[in-house]
């Protein structure tokens, strides 16, 4: 992948995207094609547990004039506390990257036919198939599994998919073997990219931030959809303190979660040259 020229000093950037690679609804090219109306500079694609979609969204991007960073959202561990660790920089053609995404995605195809065997028991017919056809992706989701159940008129809307089957302790939910996040952050630097937790502020817990941060973190996503402007503020003071890298994005999902939200969060120039400097000496180097 050719890097395009460095992000102008006005330009903004989002580095905090899904397409339908994973749980997502737009293609590389209609996100790229997004991002350049939005305005943005720079956009990471950052696909759960895949880096699919980063060849065509950099040719997309590089179409339009538009800096891109290959990444990839991975769901991790620490104390039993599910985090989302975000690489960036990656080389998503590195061996022992794409077989632990292999892994990671056999446990999210598993983990389906188990919800959707759940689901028959309580007499909802789902069938795990229809999820995978839906999906039509490697890496599926919970979010699959409820638009499936909307598309066969099980529930009304995703919303009632989570609420009464698929959140956390309800009847349908089944734990996902996760990674831990000391191995994910290995996994990333051992594929060339830097580790950011991703959206601290939904995650309630605070006290891991330092842990990681002395495991190898680099950066913390302090700008997020859902983060205040005030938790966007105490995360940045965070990241001064750790000597973490700032980052943000907006999680945009496309129309899978409401309204697509690429281009609604937008980190400054400034941000995405001090996390390209990191990458001369991520926490993880020895
Ligand atoms: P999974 O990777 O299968 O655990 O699914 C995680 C995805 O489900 C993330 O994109 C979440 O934003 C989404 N999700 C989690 N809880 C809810 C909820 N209550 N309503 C809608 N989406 C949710
Ligand atoms: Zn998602
Ligand atoms: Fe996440
Ligand atoms: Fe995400």
């Amino acid at each position: 992948m050719n890097s395009p020229a460095p992000i102008n000093e006005n330009g903004f950037a989002d580095l905090h995207l899904h397409t339908l690679f994973s749980d997502g609804t737009f293609t590389p090219e209609e996100l790229a094609l997004r991002g350049g109306q939005a305005g943005l500079a720079a956009l990471a694609l950052t696909d759960h547990d895949t880096v699919e979609g980063c060849q065509r969204m950099a040719l997309a991007c590089e179409g339009l004039g538009i800096e891109f960073i290959p990444g990839a959202e991975l769901t991790a561990e620490h104390h039993d506390r599910e985090v989302h660790l975000l690489g960036y920089f990656l080389d998503v053609h590195h061996p022992t990257l794409l077989a632990e995404i292999k892994k990671f995605q056999a446990v999210r195809q598993d983990r389906v036919r188990e919800m959707a065997a759940k689901l028959n028991q309580l007499n909802v017919p789902l069938r795990a198939e229809t999820v995978f056809e839906l999906a039509n992706c490697r890496s599926p989701g919970r979010p699959h599994v409820a638009r499936a159940m909307v598309q066969e008129g099980f529930c009304a809307s995703l919303e009632e998919a989570f609420e009464r089957f698929l959140k956390k302790g309800r009847s349908a939910w089944v734990p996902k073997y996760k990674i831990s996040a000391l191995d994910a952050m290995d996994l990333i630097h051992q594929a060339g990219g830097l580790a950011v937790l991703a959206h601290p502020g939904l995650n309630r817990n605070d006290d891991v931030i330092p842990d990681l941060a002395g495991l190898g973190l680099d950066g913390l996503e302090c700008f997020h959809t859902r983060h205040t402007a005030r938790m966007s503020e105490h995360y940045l003071n965070m990241a001064q303190r750790l000597k973490l890298a700032v980052t943000g994005g907006s999680d945009c999902h496309g129309f899978s979660k409401g309204k697509p939200l690429i281009g609604t969060v937008k980190l400054a120039a400034v941000y995405l040259e001090r996390l390209k400097e990191a990458r001369q000496s991520p926490a993880g180097a020895a």
